[in-house]
């Protein structure tokens, strides 16, 4: 087993007070080496993607765009609160080259499952349109280095950040070589407010996309379910050449943008669950690639229990320890899924 690691935290993409700042990777690696880890990983130096590699998943003007915006010193990016600094169109494209660097790894054999710690995140960042604290969407970008340099026919990307992936839904959703499920809050008023059942994928990508929107307080026994249920048997179906991980960790219980109601332990089983199933269908070929996640503790140690998963030690570190809330039963939920997406 080998386990590529790398880490592009770009610290000069950061604004004061803003929940996705810098501070969210910085000094993680200290933390990594306390416990053990980082000599058993293979380290990958950051590169920065192409313009043909951003723009297998982007337009050129979305890509001209954010570039325009750093250079002339930074500013917002769209009407909510996606900021760019001078330096950020540069570290965005570390981000999503960092990316590809880590699929190339695997695909070629070099290492069995990876994690990319990259900033600025990306699963909120649509064909044309960054937003979502999103600039260029990293796994997008990582799926399409898969299948045009390395020829993966098909690519399961699962987007289990607690926001929806509605940019990597919107680049996939009429492609029926990648098979994306999101699992996320749905809630009013809850950013970003698209990622319904309904959603299922157009044209030729019909039933490749699976929204599973959940309630809020699902815990990690609902979250179980639903890859037990929802996600295993779709992934056995559809046998992808590789498998992505948009891993958010604000579907923590403490995480202060959202109250999905997972522990620790309960991302620490899901990575396991997920290695499991790489393991049955692609060879263990599985990318995690970094989305949300704003309690600096839940995130800290939710990527070191990835990370012990990844290289299959047992161990699982949970300071923060269980929900005080009764979880919600999801069985009307899962029931409709398995209606609609045919699961039986
Ligand atoms: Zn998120």
């Amino acid at each position: 087993m080998s386990t590529v690691l790398v880490y592009a935290p770009a610290l000069d993409h950061t604004q004061e007070g803003h929940p996705e700042s810098s501070a969210r990777l910085k000094g993680l690696l200290p933390v990594l080496d306390k416990f053990g880890v980082l000599p058993e990983l293979k380290l990958i130096h950051p590169i920065p993607a192409t313009i043909e590699q951003l723009q297998r998943a982007h337009t050129a003007g979305l890509v001209a765009y954010v570039r325009q915006v750093s250079r002339q010193g930074g500013g917002l990016l769209d009407y909510g609160d996606t900021y760019a600094t001078a330096e950020s169109y540069d570290l965005a494209l570390l981000a999503a080259g960092s990316c590809c660097a880590a699929i190339d790894a695997l695909m070629t054999g070099q290492a069995d499952n990876g994690f990319a710690l990259v900033r600025p995140p990306g699963h909120h960042a649509e064909t044309d349109r960054a937003g979502g604290f999103c600039l260029f969407n990293n796994v997008a970008i990582a799926a399409r280095q898969a299948q045009t340099v390395h020829g993966a026919k098909r690519v399961f990307i699962l987007d289990f950040d607690v926001h929806h992936g509605n940019g990597t839904q919107d680049i996939f959703y009429q492609d029926a070589n990648v098979l994306f499920t999101s699992i996320h809050l749905f809630a009013p008023y809850f950013y970003p407010g698209v990622g319904s059942l309904g959603e299922t994928g157009a044209a030729k990508g019909q039933g490749y996309t699976i929204n599973v929107p959940l309630p809020p307080r699902v815990g990690d026994e609902g979250y179980g379910r639903i890859f037990e249920e929802v996600v295993r048997p779709k992934v056995s179906a559809f046998k992808p050449d590789v498998m992505l991980v948009s891993i958010g960790f604000d579907a923590h219980w403490q995480d202060p943008l959202a109250m999905a109601g997972l522990t620790l332990t309960g991302y620490a089983r899901l990575a396991r669950v997920l290695l499991a199933m790489a393991g049955t269908v692609c060879d263990g070929r599985i990318l995690f690639v970094l989305e949300g996640g704003y309690r600096l503790e839940a995130l800290r140690y939710g990527i070191l229990n990835v990370i012990h998963a990844l290289l299959g030690r047992d161990d699982i570190h949970d300071p923060l320890g269980p929900m005080p809330y009764l979880e919600q039963d999801i069985s009307p939920l899962l029931q409709q899924l398995k209606e609609r997406h045919l699961l039986y």
